[in-house]
């Protein structure tokens, strides 16, 4: 069985005014749902306040808890903060935590939400308001669940909040490889970053993926793996700059797998996006499952 976090309040409603495909959990949660016994469901709490403010500026996380974001950081995330985007924005990170927990135990463990790595201290930014990744990272680390980890990131976008957010902590490293000429225009230092070209496809995305990663995993040795799933590196996603087919797609969380072999691995949607909102959570519930089946076999 695999192991998925679902929170109902992950499926909030779309505020007024928002570019941003709102029923995409909801999407993924049903077709999960239809996968019957072969998932294990698991529920998570909202990320405790302490931790929320031990990542992020307690000023910002009070304007999101209150629901009273100033225009200006609003627009920087592309929608408005209402009560339900609040509580899902606090549900979120819980479940990357709880994952990493559940990823301990069973070596796979997958949140239905998440991967929100554009955000930073005092401001959320492009669709992201608490990051789920740098909160889990540190909550994990502080609580002594493990001394070391890593948060690889394949987003066809870079994890500049996560790095941001991360940075000067040696014991969590983070890796990204993304689209160089994609959002953020300026970059934040990960770890290690790796930046593609316009258009890149499936074989030339997962030799620089496996002759990245590997060398990556050798030197910090992370204990867990918190990965960011975006399926946006798809050729026909609406923000990506790359090429890979579906089949790349799935062949790069078959080499996630193999490369990550014996560390547990928590994994978080990340992006994806168009206008067949089916067939985006289609793209991010095959890669959940198909990590799942290619952990279990490992
Ligand atoms: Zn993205």
């Amino acid at each position: 069985m695999i192991p998925i976090v679902h929170h109902p309040a992950y499926v909030a409603p779309a505020p007024a005014r928002s570019t941003y495909r709102w029923n995409k959990n909801g999407l993924i949660r049903d077709l999960l749902l239809a996968e019957g016994p072969r998932v294990a469901w698991h529920a998570p709490e909202p990320m405790p306040l302490h931790w929320l403010e031990a990542v992020h500026d307690p000023g910002y996380v009070a304007e999101v808890l209150a629901a009273d974001v100033p225009y200006l950081k609003t627009r920087r995330i592309g929608f408005p903060i209402t009560p339900e985007v609040a509580a899902r924005a606090q549900a979120v990170p819980g479940g990357t935590w709880l994952a990493a927990h559940l990823a301990l135990d069973y070596g796979f463990a997958a949140n239905t939400a998440g991967g929100s790595h554009h955000a930073l201290a005092d401001t959320g930014a492009g669709y992201c308001v608490f990051n789920d990744l740098a909160l889990a990272a540190v909550r994990l680390i502080e609580e002594g669940t493990v001394d070391r980890l890593a948060v690889v990131d394949c987003d066809v976008h870079q994890g500049d909040g996560t790095a941001a957010l991360l940075a000067g902590r040696p014991e969590i490293a983070t890796y990204s490889i993304h689209a160089e000429k994609n959002f953020p225009a300026r970059k934040a230092r990960s770890t290690l970053d790796v930046a593609l070209a316009d258009g890149v496809g499936d074989d030339a995305y997962l030799a620089t993926l496996a002759a990245t990663l590997t060398p990556f995993l050798a030197e910090h040795r992370p204990q867990l793996i918190l990965y960011q799933a975006g399926v946006d590196p798809f050729a026909g996603d609406r923000l990506g700059r790359l090429s890979l087919t579906l089949d790349g797609l799935a062949r790069r969380e078959r080499l996630i797998a193999r490369l990550t072999r014996g560390i547990p691995l928590a994994s978080t949607v990340g992006g994806g996006y168009g206008d067949d909102a089916l067939e985006i959570a289609r793209r991010h519930v095959a890669a959940i499952l198909t990590l799942g089946e290619a952990i279990a076999a490992r």
